[in-house]
């Protein structure tokens, strides 16, 4: 499948890579249909993010749509639609004990500190996906 990488500031390149699989009970396999383009991402292609290592996928404003899940998926099906959260928390440091996963001591975000969503599937735990509804209500199709 194809990726976007930044390899080092100002060298952006398509790469091929292994279509990844559902390897964790827990997650769900995700088909990326459209992913924004930030000022962070600027920042990371201009080696301006401070926070940002390298080479890395960009993409942290990610949807799409589910293509499999993991044998303990409870919440999501193939073919629903989600938007994948960019934040991954450790879910036991002191923030994340409060419900704050957002400044979590061990924060990664997808496509800065971890590769993130410009890439045809990206595989993530059901618990950071968000159900967004149909495109189109059931019938109009
Ligand atoms: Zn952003
Ligand atoms: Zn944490």
């Amino acid at each position: 499948m194809k990726a976007v990488q930044i390899l080092k500031p100002h060298e952006l390149h398509i790469i091929d890579m292994e279509k990844p699989s559902v390897t964790e009970k827990d997650n769900v396999l995700v088909r990326m249909t459209a992913a924004g383009i930030c000022g962070s991402d600027m920042g990371i292609y201009h080696g301006t993010n401070a926070a940002a290592t390298y080479p890395r996928i960009i993409g942290h404003e990610m949807v799409g749509v589910v293509e499999e899940t993991g044998p303990g998926v409870t919440s999501l099906k193939p073919g629903d639609r989600v938007i994948v959260n960019q934040v991954t928390s450790c879910g036991h440091c002191y923030p994340c004990s409060l419900g704050r996963g957002n400044v979590c001591d061990n924060l990664a975000v997808r496509g800065v500190h971890i590769d993130g969503g410009y890439r045809e599937y990206i595989p993530v735990p059901e618990s950071d996906c968000y159900l967004l509804p149909p495109l189109f209500p059931t019938g109009m199709r």
